[in-house]
């Protein structure tokens, strides 16, 4: 559409300039044909006199002669009229030569008017596209370049600040590909909406990327003004976008640079920012300030898809297993898989980070099948230890696409000759969200295979209670940005009790995650949760140690002894 745009600009000059001479050759055309016709009448007016003269010469005389020639033209008034049709014919002519070249001439001012306007639009409309996002029409990558190294010069000579906050969805080319392409593009269009409401007349918001955005603050601002910024966006972004009817949560993450103290240049504020979006994503802390730190921790993505792919065919990555303890008994309950990244430079990278890369690149299908084999591998080994835990497994929204997961899972719980009980698929409560009609089909079909379901994270994705009942569901795990600080933050605390009865009203297991301290524990067991997670009972830990946990915690139902244990078993891994 742009080429198309560009190239009808480009000719748009030549385009008036060619019509201009076509109108005024053809003016002259006309112009000369008038004047064609003018002279055979005065030609033909010319052959009329003579002939009548001559002709009342002889009847008058009964022969031609000068004298009776001159005799007849001063003596016949019919004659004097007659003579008079050349000069009348030569003036006719003249005067509608004239009309027509006046009335063609106004005509090619109109007509190039005309054009001068459409090109000038067609240049605007051009103009617009080399520098504003079709979709959202927010300045683009190169305008928002623009604007950024304006604004430095601008700071620069005035001695002032400025800030650039890079925001990036969280898990939009998942939600892109549970939605259809349209509610999608809806999705990008009401980001791009909530983010201009916010800024101010000076500030630029721009879309750089496919779901990235960037907020120049072109104005003195300091390092807490940006956390404000971030704060208000976070929560701007916070109500459920309605997309074609379906309610869907967006996060995003973001990282924020402030010239000049980040950089002096856009090019290094934008990249640094980019590295602090990173960092904020991976740590799951809604936004960070670029600091020197994140740098190392900002892979580039191509190289780091290539490489968690080798490390995936190489069996490179492990598993560890986060102990799940029945509240009331601080007895086992099971344990969940988690995925660990040992990256040759990067030490670990976070699984925050490598799965949300895994489900950007169609690296989450292997990924899931290798942790589904690792998992059920690893049960058959502890049941030959005459040790039968439950073992959670986390899938992803495009794993609920993956038919072969099914066969892959029935296959192997039969050749392990496991009991499909004691396996929990957990799925975030956003990526049902995603698409919940598709989602609760897939569920129901997973959950026919005799596996137990699970919603983790729950609290985050804004699920109707009317769907949720309709789920073939075993269990909801409280999000732990919920538990964590519920102690404290009063809010949290009675959203915590909410889950609670809504999952007991539904028959639920309610699962706590993100408890770290006895007072959490102690508050959620008066609340009546059945289970809890987090590094209160012990971090996640290697297969090896998960069978001592049978025993242990009996002995010392708190956990607390464990913990460190647990966690130096997980640092020293
Ligand atoms: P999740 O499924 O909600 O897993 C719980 C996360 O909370 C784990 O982080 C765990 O280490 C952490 N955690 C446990 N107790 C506490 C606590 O007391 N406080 C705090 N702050 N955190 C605690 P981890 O291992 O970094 O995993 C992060 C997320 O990555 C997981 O969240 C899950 O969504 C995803 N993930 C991990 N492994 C896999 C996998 O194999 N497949 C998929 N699809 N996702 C995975
Ligand atoms: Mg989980
Ligand atoms: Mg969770």
């Amino acid at each position: 559409m742009l080429s198309g745009v560009q190239s009808n600009t480009g000719r748009g000059p030549a385009l008036v300039q060619e019509t201009k001479h076509v109108l005024q050759s053809n003016a002259k055309a006309l112009k000369s044909e008038v004047s064609r016709y003018a002279v055979y009448g005065v030609f033909i007016a010319f052959s009329a006199i003579i002939t009548a003269t001559l002709a009342l010469a002889y009847i008058e005389n009964g022969a031609i002669s000068l004298s009776g020639v001159i005799a007849v033209q001063k003596s016949n008034v019919a004659l004097w009229v007659l003579d008079s049709m050349p000069f009348v014919f030569a003036l006719w002519g003249q005067y509608v030569g004239s009309m027509i070249s006046y009335e063609a001439s106004a005509l090619v001012i109109d007509q190039t008017n005309e054009l001068r306007a459409q090109t000038t639009a067609l240049r605007k409309e051009a103009a617009h596209g080399v520098t504003h996002d079709p979709l959202t029409g927010l300045p683009n990558r190169t305008l928002v370049m623009d604007r950024i190294n304006q604004a430095i010069t601008a700071a620069h000579s005035n001695k002032q600040t400025l800030s650039i906050i890079l925001l990036d969805l969280d898990r939009f080319s998942e939600l892109n590909s549970a939605l259809s392409r349209h509610q999608g593009d809806q999705a990008l269009n009401q980001v791009a909406g909530r983010l201009r409401g916010l800024a101010r007349d000076t500030d630029t918001v721009g879309r750089v990327g496919a779901d990235e955005f960037v907020i120049l603050v072109a104005r003195e601002s300091s390092e807490l003004d940006t956390h404000r910024i971030a704060a208000s966006i976070t929560t701007a972004l916070k109500a459920p976008f309605v997309l074609d009817g379906v309610k869907v949560g967006i996060q995003a993450s973001m990282g924020i640079t402030l010239y000049p103290t980040h950089g002096i240049d856009g090019d290094t504020l934008l990249q640094r920012a980019e590295a602090a979006m990173y960092a904020a994503k991976r740590d799951k802390t809604g936004f960070a300030v670029y600091s020197s730190k994140h740098e190392k921790n900002s892979p580039h993505r191509i190289t780091l898809a290539g490489e968690l792919r080798e490390s995936l065919e190489s069996d490179v990555l492990y598993l560890l297993y986060q102990p799940k303890m029945v509240l009331k008994t601080m007895q086992l309950q099971g344990v969940e898989a988690l995925a660990r990244w040992p990256h040759p430079v990067h030490t670990q990278v976070s699984p925050g980070e490598f799965i949300s890369l895994a489900e950007r690149t169609g690296l989450i299908r292997p990924l899931t099948s290798w942790v589904v084999n690792q998992a059920l591998e690893q049960l058959s080994l502890w049941g030959k230890q005459g040790f039968f835990p439950s073992v959670s497994i986390n899938i992803s929204a495009q794993d609920l696409n993956n038919e072969d997961l099914f066969d892959h899972l029935t296959g192997l719980l039969a050749s392990h000759g496991i009991d499909p009980k004691r396996i929990i698929l957990e799925i975030t409560e956003t990526s049902i969200m995603l698409n919940e009609e598709h989602a609760a089909s897939m569920l129901r079909r997973l959950a026919d295979t005799g596996v137990r379901l699970s919603i983790d994270d729950f609290g985050t994705g804004y699920s109707s209670l009317a769907h949720l009942s309709e789920l073939p569901i075993h269990e909801i795990k409280i999000d732990r940005s919920f538990v964590e600080d519920m102690n404290k933050n009063p809010k949290h605390a009675k959203i915590v009790r909410a889950i609670i009865d809504l999952g007991h009203n539904l028959e639920l297991n309610v699962t706590a995650e993100g408890v770290w301290t006895g007072e959490i524990k102690d508050i959620l067991a008066s609340l009546g949760c059945d289970a809890i997670q987090g590094f209160h009972v012990s971090g996640p830990i290697a297969a090896k140690d998960v069978p001592g946990w049978r025993g242990k915690p009996g002995a010392d139902n708190t956990g607390v002894v464990n913990v460190s244990k647990n966690l130096s078993v997980v640092r020293n891994r």
